[in-house]
């Protein structure tokens, strides 16, 4: 079992600030969160140049990704390195996530850029139902609409500043391996929970 947190972003993202070097090296000296997923805001830069960073240590992973704003609200793409061609609809994301092996998340659906109710609309691969920068509230409501679709449920930390960091991790039934890891959450081996130090709300 690995804990992940899946939902990071870089200073590659236009409204965050976190250097690839300082992400590498909280995620190594972390005591149990050994994995992440780099989910720029349009970009793979960020995930490629973490990527590149933590290939030298043997017990860290970095499950590469992408946040996705399409006009309904967001969506994250993890598995590769690689932006969708656009136009990014909803129906091209997800179709550009199954061509690749890549796995389709619905992240804070009750937040501003979120797809709300209309993810039950889709066939999504999983929703974050707990995200380090949600209110419990949303995060409750998040979780509804996982039961009511029956789709596995993620956490991510969504952080955008180093201090946002490590607030809340996924459980997940496999090693640092990323095809285990995107198949364990296709297959809900997963479980999700905060560190308690969740500072965002
Ligand atoms: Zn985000």
């Amino acid at each position: 079992m690995i804990r992940a947190d899946l939902h990071i972003h870089t200073k590659y993202s236009f409204d965050s600030s976190i250097n690839p070097k300082t992400l590498v090296d909280q995620l190594y000296a972390h005591e149990y969160i050994k994995a992440i997923a780099v989910t720029d805001h349009g970009s793979v830069e960020g995930c490629r140049r973490v990527s590149e960073l933590a290939r030298v240590y043997t017990d860290v992973l970095v499950v590469p990704g992408i946040e996705v704003g399409t006009p309904e609200g967001d969506l994250v793409v993890l598995g590769k390195a690689e932006l969708p061609p656009k136009p990014w609809g909803i129906r091209e994301v997800i179709d550009f996530a199954r061509e690749n092996g890549c796995l389709t998340v619905v992240p804070h659906p009750y937040r501003g850029y979120g797809l709300g109710s209309l993810a039950k609309k889709f066939s999504f691969d999983a929703i974050e139902v707990l995200n380090g920068c949600s209110s419990t509230q949303t995060n409750k409501l998040a979780e509804n609409l996982a039961r009511e679709t029956g789709l596995p449920g993620i956490a991510g930390s969504d952080a955008h500043h180093a201090s946002e960091l490590w607030t809340v991790y996924t459980e997940i039934q496999a090693s640092l391996d990323i095809d285990e890891v995107l198949r364990a959450i296709r297959k809900g081996l997963v479980k999700v929970s905060s560190t308690g130090k969740s500072i965002c709300f």
